[in-house]
């Protein structure tokens, strides 16, 4: 071969439409006349050509791992050399390449990757509207891009996208493109291409392009497909699924993976073998869960049904721990500490009158909804634990709060929460606990000590008052929202002198 710019290519003819590799690389090579880059470019693009040539690879063939091959070849190709080779950029524009020829349809991509720069469009504005600030926007939209063309390049579609393929990607040696950098990726590099990867893919679901997982990231699938028996069958809440299948998945690899080989110890074992910090409600808790899942078990045959008995039950000490609560005035010091100066101090004030005010618990707040709130009758519905919804009277100040926060602090976004974090995107919070967070930062802020940690204090607190000042373990119960009336006589062991005192009939059948 004399003369490359004339070069035949055998290879490339065996592509579906006629290919010429002259017009292909005169093509590639058009935007770039008279600039700079133009003659490297066109060594890249007639080396790679030539090589695939002499390797005897169909065009139609080339995906990653021919692009690293070239990189790896040992070159001894008329007018090239194996310096030209070695060199990263060198390769990088024989990427660049091939993307363009993917682009021509000379080389086949998975389908659904195709339509990358429209999602990728769409993806900016809908950055830029959820109130990112610009860099944040530039780093994810980068990200967003670097994984089309890795997925591109590694010829995987949207449809096939999982956790292990973010995994695969959070960790590829990159050399996906010019502009890229090489060279081993720091953790940093690997969290953000996670969160930048799964930003992206989240976006692509809510626009139905990938899928929504059949199995969450991580989970046991036997887990999963407890979650859904629990859905189905014991119509469990979303939240306690989730907490279930959370339990399950620990002690899964303990249980083994053939059910009918379940044996009394191990079952035992599960149960009794926990930390020594865990509390004995989460010992409980996970003997509860374990009898759930030896029930769903037995239900589908996999394993006998008197295995749930040998289960061990664990007495939860329920009127052992006496509630931990403030009096009314170092409530109300808590109260009057919230200042409303900053946007997370109106918010918070609004969050912590609720919990003081109602005695609410931190997931009501979690979940509570905009719609939730009707401003003309001044009532708060609330969704109770076992999907129960009640109405309760919104107290003025609380009221005024949450007001507050909705005018001043809370974007105007399509988001059903009420409470939002801060920051852009303005997601809700990830959990309950972030309410307890939020009311401990704002003790330590106003140098309150000595009082209980958690949300709860609040509702156990106002159980408290409302005893003292002589209301029924009814009406308590009534307030507190509790299903069953045992729950409330938790707060009857408060003050003895006190119950003493009042004279209501004892409610339910409690043997004492
Ligand atoms: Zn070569
Ligand atoms: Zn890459």
């Amino acid at each position: 071969m004399t003369d490359d710019t004339q070069m035949p290519l055998a290879a490339a003819q065996q592509s579906t439409r006629c290919f010429s590799a002259e017009d292909t690389v005169r093509a590639f090579l058009e935007p770039m006349h008279w600039t700079a880059a133009f003659v490297t470019y066109s060594s890249a693009a007639r080396h790679f050509l030539h090589w695939l040539e002499i390797s005897k690879i169909p065009i139609v063939d080339v995906d990653q791992s021919v692009i690293q091959r070239f990189a790896d070849h040992d070159c001894s190709c008329q007018r090239y050399s194996a310096d030209q080779v070695r060199d990263p950029y060198y390769v990088n524009r024989v990427r660049r390449f091939v993307r363009f020829l993917e682009d021509r349809g000379d080389i086949a991509v998975v389908k659904d990757v195709a339509d990358m720069g429209q999602h990728l469009r769409r993806y900016g504005e809908r950055l830029a509207s959820s109130g990112y600030n610009r860099w944040s926007q530039r780093r994810l939209h980068s990200v967003a891009e670097h994984f089309g063309l890795w997925l591109r390049a590694s010829r995987i579609g949207w449809h096939e996208v999982d956790a292990s393929v973010v995994e695969r990607f959070v960790r590829h040696d990159c050399g996906c493109g010019e502009g890229r950098k090489h060279g081993t990726i720091a953790r940093t590099g690997i969290q953000r291409r996670r969160l930048g990867a799964t930003r992206f893919i989240a976006f692509l679901r809510d626009r139905g392009v990938v899928a929504r997982p059949v199995i969450a990231p991580g989970r046991d699938p036997v887990a999963q497909a407890f979650g859904d028996w629990l859905r189905q069958h014991r119509g469990a809440t979303e939240r306690t699924i989730e907490n279930y299948v959370f339990i399950t998945a620990r002690f899964l690899p303990d249980l083994g993976s053939d059910p009918s080989c379940y044996d009394v110890a191990t079952l035992r074992r599960i149960v009794l073998d926990q930390p020594p910090h865990f509390a004995r409600a989460s010992v409980g808790k996970v003997a509860t869960v374990l009898r759930a899942f030896l029930r769903f078990q037995a239900a589908n045959g996999r394993c006998r049904p008197e295995l749930q008995h040998a289960v061990p039950y664990v007495t939860p000490y329920r009127l052992s721990v006496l509630p931990r609560y403030a009096d009314p005035a170092t409530i109300e010091r808590i109260v009057a500490a919230c200042s409303a100066d900053t946007p997370a101090r109106i918010r918070d004030r609004a969050i912590i009158l609720l919990l003081a005010r109602l005695g609410l618990r931190a997931s009501d707040i979690w979940l509570m909804r905009i719609t939730d709130i009707d401003w003309r009758q001044g009532l708060l519905r609330l969704h109770g634990k076992g999907r129960r919804s009640i109405r309760l009277p919104l107290p003025q100040d609380a009221g005024d709060a949450v007001a507050a926060y909705l005018d001043e602090v809370r974007p105007v976004i399509a988001e059903e929460r009420l409470f939002l974090r801060l920051g852009a995107p303005f997601t809700p919070f990830a959990s309950s606990s972030e309410i307890s967070g939020i009311l401990a930062r704002h003790l330590v802020r106003a140098g309150i000590r000595g009082v209980p940690s958690g949300a709860h204090m609040f509702r156990h607190s106002l159980a408290t008052r409302l005893l003292r000042e002589g209301a029924g373990l009814e009406a308590v119960g009534a307030v507190l929202r509790h299903r069953s009336p045992d729950t409330t006589t938790v707060y009857a062991k408060v003050d003895i002198p006190m119950l003493q005192m009042i004279a209501q009939p004892w409610p339910g059948d409690l043997a004492c």
